[in-house]
């Protein structure tokens, strides 16, 4: 893994493969998702929910995410950044052990 550049695309294609369970798009039912070279963005200001139900914005304001775009109606699917490279890093030290 590349700490610089976060992870790799090949890593983050195979969190989705492992994690998702509905590819069907919301909006439109196919599921022709893209990662495109964008998937490492920087999006802003998303907030966190917690376990009584209220939502709290991140300290920095801002949140690192993944989009996946649906190349049929444009709809965009964001996942946390840090969840991503947590699996990949308990991937990696199952891989070593
Ligand atoms: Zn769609």
């Amino acid at each position: 893994m590349e700490d610089k550049n976060g992870p790799e695309y090949g890593e983050v294609a195979l969190f989705f493969s492992k994690k998702w369970k509905n590819w069907d798009c919301e909006r439109c039912g196919t599921a022709l998702w893209e990662l495109g070279e964008e998937y490492q963005q920087r999006v802003g200001a998303l907030v966190t929910p917690s376990n009584d139900g209220s939502y709290s914005i991140p300290g920095s304001g801002t949140a690192e995410v993944v989009t996946i775009i649906c190349t049929n109606c444009g709809n965009v699917r964001l996942t946390a950044k840090k969840v991503i490279l947590k699996w990949i890093e308990e991937l990696e030290a199952k891989s070593h052990e």
